[in-house]
């Protein structure tokens, strides 16, 4: 299976992910915490992918590929992803099909989870006290969503032209969104295992 998590911050697509994954035996690619994994090392790269995280900011789409696609195309070897956060623009998007379609690995689905803003935010302020990163502070929060909206949100109607969009309601508890996701899945005419 390959899937794509299309969602704003605090939607649960990292959650999610994980227990696709498990359910799908799909490897869950999470685009953040290889990101945040390169911002721990000691280099001039490190320090402009941390920046970029610390502000909410995206990080720019040549690094995120150069980090990104190695990743993807060992998994998609290996049987499948789950791809949580990645891409994430246009120009991201365009990278990643045209790489799937050389590699014969495209999209079986982009999965939309999509929350009110307002419960967004409290679900990032509550777990900012145990998550320790440096973008779940208020003002930082309110900066992701707004660059979410502006620059990710074009992706919606990019895959719903492509046919393979499938939105589902992240204001629900999470066991009800797993499962919404895979009844959904499930019903795709490819069937999920
Ligand atoms: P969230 O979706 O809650 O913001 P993530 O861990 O997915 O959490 O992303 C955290 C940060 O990592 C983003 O604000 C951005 O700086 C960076 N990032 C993650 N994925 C991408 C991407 N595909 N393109 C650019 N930046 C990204």
């Amino acid at each position: 299976m390959r899937l794509l998590l299309l969602a704003p911050p605090g939607a649960g697509k990292g959650t999610q992910g994980e227990r696709l994954a498990a359910w799908s035996g799909a490897r869950h690619i999470a685009a953040g915490d290889l990101l945040r994994a390169q911002a721990r090392g000691d280099s001039a790269l490190g320090r402009e992918i941390a920046a970029c995280q610390g502000r909410g900011d995206l990080v720019p789409d040549q690094i995120v590929l150069d980090v990104l696609t190695p990743a993807v195309v060992e998994a998609a070897a290996a049987g499948g992803y789950i791809l949580d956060g990645f891409p994430r623009t246009l120009p991201q998007a365009t990278a990643a099909a045209e790489l799937a379609a050389r590699l014969g690995v495209t999209l079986d689905a982009a999965i939309y989870l999509h929350a009110p803003d307002a419960v967004l935010t409290r679900r990032l302020l509550d777990r900012a006290s145990q998550s320790g990163r440096s973008d779940d502070k208020a003002d930082v929060i309110g900066h992701r969503l707004r660059v979410y909206a502006e620059t990710t949100g074009p992706l919606v109607p990019y895959y719903t032209e492509r046919g393979i969009l499938v939105a589902v309601n992240a204001d629900q508890p999470l066991d009800s969104v797993t499962a919404d996701i895979q009844s959904r899945l499930s019903a795709l005419p490819r069937p999920a295992p």
